[in-house]
């Protein structure tokens, strides 16, 4: 089969430029026609050679990703069910809110962490998703609907920091101004807290920013509700974030509040001691249930008042309200298989 051109960086795309016997830059417009101008083939790259054109089409393809199915929510968030080549699908949800327009990309097929609350544990782990299918999400989402994407969020499906030189060479497509162009500012990675790829992200020149998903302050729930913290111990992973927060960006702290289970007076205050003096934010996030899994949102009175007893702590605190939930495109509702077969059965 052809070599598919989009999974070639920049800087590889100028070296095979190079080895063609043609000037870097072109290596350049190329990757613009595929990441900027949407090119599918290469006819329409007209600022090429009719013999670089007529040259490429014969060695090289361009293949991303498809869309097989697209829902959108009333509030806003549009769900697509996009499939690999090798015909796996992943979610991708996109979500406008005033000037904001941001994508949710899943970073693997499936996951394989397995946290109690969370649906996509449910499907499993199949694969890690290559940097140009990461990146490639954003990409059709942008051509899809015409959109100018301002904000790339990695909290779909799949632990980013367990695919982490994929998910690092995808945020430099994202990022590039020869790229999809978005600023790093405004591209979360989230991660349960791995401490070997929070090392590569610290050590890497990327400075987007970071979110831990803490959710459990108490260590003996978080390793029950969260198996990960067994091999990346939670002290651990705060140290890290605390060294981010100092090298490179404020870091945000998730919470998921569920019902009688982490969102106590007692939990809110174990939280703040836990990230006393990391500059950080708190992001509440009220559970968003899935059919098939026994977690409850507290109601409005126990979320208010656990969010009120952190605001006189010197973090900022948001209250995440998700989008999508009708169409279980909100955090921890991506699981396709799932979803489908129960609204088959309802
Ligand atoms: N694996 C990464 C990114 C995917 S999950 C991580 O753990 O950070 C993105 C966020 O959704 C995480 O903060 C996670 O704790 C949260 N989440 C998972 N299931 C949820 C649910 N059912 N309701 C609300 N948030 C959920």
């Amino acid at each position: 089969m052809k070599h598919n051109l989009k999974g070639t960086s920049l800087a590889q795309m100028r070296q095979l430029m190079t080895d063609h016997g043609h000037a870097p830059y072109r290596g350049d417009q190329i990757f613009q026609w595929i990441w900027q101008k949407h090119a599918h083939g290469f006819t329409v790259m007209t600022n090429l050679s009719k013999d670089i054109r007529v040259l490429f089409a014969e060695q090289y393809r361009i293949c991303g990703l498809t869309v097989s199915d697209t829902i959108s929510s009333q509030d806003g968030a549009v769900k697509y069910m996009m499939t690999t080549e090798d015909n796996h699908t992943i979610e991708t949800v996109f979500i406008t809110e005033e000037k904001r327009t941001t994508v949710c990309v899943s970073t693997q097929v499936g996951c394989p962490l397995n946290c109690s609350f969370c649906a996509t544990g449910l499907m499993g782990f199949t694969r890690n998703l290559r940097a140009y299918e990461i990146a490639d999400q954003v990409r059709t989402v942008q051509e899809k609907t015409g959109a100018r994407i301002t904000n790339i969020v990695l909290m779909g499906m799949g632990e980013p920091l367990l695919n982490v030189q994929e998910v690092l060479a995808a945020l430099e497509i994202c990022c590039a101004p020869n790229g999809l162009g978005i600023s790093q500012r405004h591209t979360t990675l989230s991660t349960a807290g791995i401490i070997d790829g929070m090392k590569t992200l610290l050590a890497s020149s990327l400075k987007v920013k970071l979110a831990v998903s803490l959710n459990f302050p108490d260590v003996k729930m978080r390793t029950q509700m969260m198996p990960v913290t067994k091999s990346n111990p939670l002290a651990e992973v705060l140290n890290l974030a605390r060294a981010y927060s100092i090298r490179k960006s404020m870091v945000t702290f998730e919470y998921v509040l569920i019902d009688r289970i982490n969102d106590r007076i007692q939990d809110a205050r174990l939280l703040l001691r836990l990230i006393k003096g990391i500059r950080s934010k708190i992001n509440l996030i009220p559970y968003n249930p899935h059919p098939r899994l026994p977690y409850r949102r507290p109601d409005e009175a126990r979320i208010a008042r656990f969010h009120e007893y952190l605001l006189d702590s010197p973090h900022t605190v948001t209250l995440r309200r998700s989008k999508g939930q009708e169409i279980m495109a909100a955090c921890g509702q991506l699981c396709h298989l799932l979803v489908h077969s129960t609204e088959a059965v309802s």
